[in-house]
This record gives C-alpha cells, sequence and structure tokens, in this order.
C-alpha cells in the first residue's frame, strides 16, 4: 500500500531522542524551549509555546483570547473536526463560513456577507479559525481586513502549513492574525509524534498560553497575588491543563525541522509532477493562490463526476493506492447536527466533499510511486 501521508525518520532524529532519554530530563527540560526557538525563528514570530498537540493548542489559543460561555467562534467546515472543537471546549456557539472552491479556504466573500448579516443581527463572532487546507495559505490579509473593524480576534489553524509561506512571509509570522497553531501529527510536515505549537508576536498572550498549557501555574513574580513566600513559591493563577510536549517529542521536532525546507521543496516537485501527469483527466487539480508558497500537505484531486467517486475511491484502495478524504464537512457530523446544522447550509464545502479524493503525498513518494498512483487513477476513471 502508498500510503497517503507518512512520517520520515532518520537515523539523526533517532539520536536527538535517545540523547534526551539518557539525558536528566525526559520533560520539562532544555530542548523544548530550544525547538520552540527554532520554530519561531523559523516563522518569524517573536513568541512559540510547544504543547502536545494541536489541537491542545487551539483550545488553549482561544481560551487566552478570552473565548468562553456566551461567545461565538467562526471557522471553515473544510476541516478537521479540532477547528472547530476548540470553541466548544471553552463554551463557546460555533458557526462555519463557506470555502472558496478554488482554494478550498475560507471564502473571503462569503465572509464578508456573513459578518454584514451578523451585524445586523447583534451576534458577531469574538474569534475567528481560518484552516490553510492542503498547506496553502488561506487569504489571511483579506481575511484580517474584513473583520478588524469589528475586534475581531484571528487565530490561524496552519497545522498543514508548516514551512509555507503568504505575501512573503513564513506562515507561522502572524503577520495578520494573533496566533498561528502548528500540528506535528505524523502526517503533517514535520513531526514529533503527537505534538503542537501556538505562535505569536504578543508577549502577554504567550505568557498566557505558557500558563494555561501547564494547569494555569505561573512562576513569575510579575503575574503573582504577592510576593513568593521562598524560592519554591509559585502559584496557581487560573485553571489551566496539562498540555506540555515532552522532551523526547521536542528532540524529535528539532531535528526533524532542520530539514523542514527540504521537505516543502520535494512536496512541491511531486505535486507540480502530478499537475502534470493528471493533466487530461476528467479532474479538477489543486488552484493556487497568488502570493503563497503552499507547504502541500495533502494533494486533492476533485471528479467531474461526483456519482463516480465512491467507485474510484475503492478502486484506487484496492489497486494499493492509500487514498484518504479530506474531509466530511463539520458541520454535517452528527455532534454540530445537534446544534441545528443541515445539508445545504455550505453549498461549496458539500460540492467539495462530494467530489474530492486525497492521493499519496508526503517527503518519501518517489517518481516511481506516483507513476503507479496516476495508473491506478487511470484504470480506476476509465
Ligand atoms: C491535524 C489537524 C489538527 C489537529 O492536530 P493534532 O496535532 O492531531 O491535534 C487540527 N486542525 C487541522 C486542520 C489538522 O489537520
Amino acid at each position: 500500500m502508498i500510503p497517503y501521508g507518512r512520517q520520515d525518520i532518520r537515523q539523526q532524529d533517532l539520536d536527538a531522542v535517545i540523547e534526551v532519554l539518557q539525558s536528566d530530563f525526559i520533560t520539562q527540560g532544555p530542548v523544548v524551549p530550544q525547538f520552540e526557538a527554532a520554530l519561531a525563528e523559523k516563522s518569524g514570530a517573536a513568541h512559540a509555546v510547544a504543547m502536545n498537540s494541536a489541537t491542545s493548542a487551539l483550545h488553549v489559543a482561544v481560551a487566552a483570547l478570552g473565548l468562553g460561555q456566551g461567545d461565538l467562534m467562526w471557522t471553515t467546515p473544510i476541516t478537521f473536526v479540532a477547528s472547530a472543537n476548540c470553541g466548544r471546549y471553552v463554551g463557546a456557539d460555533v458557526d462555519f463560513v463557506d470555502i472558496d472552491p478554488d482554494t478550498f479556504n475560507m471564502c473571503p466573500k462569503a465572509l464578508a456577507a456573513k459578518l454584514a448579516q451578523a451585524k445586523a443581527a447583534g451576534r458577531l463572532p469574538k474569534v475567528i479559525v481560518p484552516v490553510h487546507m492542503c498547506g496553502q495559505s488561506t487569504a489571511t490579509r483579506e481575511i484580517a481586513e474584513l473583520v478588524r473593524p469589528y475586534g475581531i480576534r484571528i487565530v490561524e489553524d496552519a497545522s498543514h502549513a508548516v514551512g509555507g509561506s503568504y505575501l512573503g512571509q513564513p506562515v507561522g509570522s502572524c503577520q495578520f492574525s494573533d496566533i498561528t497553531v502548528f500540528s506535528f501529527h505524523p502526517v503533517k510536515i514535520i513531526t514529533t509524534a503527537e505534538g503542537g505549537m501556538a505562535l505569536t508576536n504578543n508577549s502577554e498572550l504567550a505568557a498566557r498560553m505558557e500558563s494555561l498549557r501547564s494547569h494555569g501555574i505561573t512562576r513569575d513574580p510579575a503575574r503573582m497575588t504577592h510576593d513568593p513566600d521562598g524560592p519554591w513559591y509559585y502559584q496557581q493563577v487560573e485553571l489551566g491543563w496539562n498540555y506540555r510536549m515532552t522532551e523526547m517529542q521536542a528532540a524529535l521536532g528539532l531535528s526533524q525541522q532542520e530539514r523542514l525546507a527540504e521537505y516543502v521543496h520535494v512536496r512541491n516537485v511531486l505535486a507540480d509532477r502530478y499537475d502534470q501527469l493528471l493533466a487530461n483527466l476528467p479532474l479538477d487539480l489543486p488552484g493556487r493562490l497568488q502570493g503563497a508558497h503552499s507547504a502541500f500537505h495533502l494533494y486533492v484531486i476533485r471528479l467531474h463526476d461526483a456519482a463516480r467517486r465512491s467507485s474510484v475511491f475503492e478502486s484506487l484502495r484496492a489497486e494499493g493506492i492509500g487514498v484518504n478524504l479530506h474531509y466530511i464537512p463539520v458541520h454535517l457530523q452528527p455532534y454540530y447536527r445537534d446544534f441545528g446544522f443541515r445539508e445545504g447550509d455550505f453549498p461549496a464545502a458539500e460540492d467539495y466533499y462530494s467530489r474530492v479524493i486525497s492521493i499519496p503525498l508526503h517527503a518519501t513518494l518517489n517518481e516511481a510511486n506516483q507513476h503507479a498512483v496516476v495508473a491506478a487513477l487511470k484504470k480506476a476513471l476509465s
């Protein structure tokens, strides 16, 4: 089976993890801050806060922005459920903005229309979570221009887009947002097994997120209600969680991130080759946003004929091609239907879902694998 996504673990990664295991600290040691510093530098953000998953980082990010009960959060329906669930963790209501059919990302036109309606109804969101679907940046500048007049805060879910860029800046620089979140799940661009990170240029938000990832505890006298009782002293100043990343995970990530540019390059070479090999088939190929360089986490094809999607998908699996589907629209999940969402609510997302298949794309895929994928696809379509 040629998998749709796979990690690339090399000897230097193994050595780095073993070194940590033989050291004095396997959690809360020096490597987590080193990994944070490396990614803050690569992405051009002032602060980075590592966590045990992107899901945790999204939870902490919206909590740090003060999202809570009675508030509203918007995201896109074409994403992993975690982009929406973070709002629910803090008791906020979640709603969605339909996608742009060319980029699969939140559509700025749909957002403008929904904002006008929300303003008229007197219920604007407090936080918006655009997602960089497949690794291609969302149109964050347009989104920021639309939401800023209302004081709406932006959390970029860049789980797919570590190593990508947008308008000359790395994704993660937070040039148009408050916080950006990365995932290091094994299918993503670089991995720590489980792991995630929140980046920001705002030192207050960074301190709040550091506190929330570790029980709401602080050792900073400036954040305490009175002077420390002694050198052992800490205070719990709010309610947080244990969302810390271990030293082993950080060692793996620190080693992996040295190859970030190489991984993104390889993924783009593979994507360009798919573009050529698939050009004359009855498919729509991924669109490219001008001014953005995708990290190409996923290569998603759309069949012209939705009625054939299931049979093409099954025939590819039968040929040993590990295809997958990203994503089932979040508003149609039973958990979200219970809030009243229905078929027809987000037509572009639902049309997308009816036609897509994710074909294999990862850093260890080779040209022969790609020819095998394309041959199987041609057979399935014929
Ligand atoms: C993978 C993913 C997440 C969750 O990442 P974890 O690190 O597995 O928690 C969130 N959002 C998107 C868009 C993802 O693809």
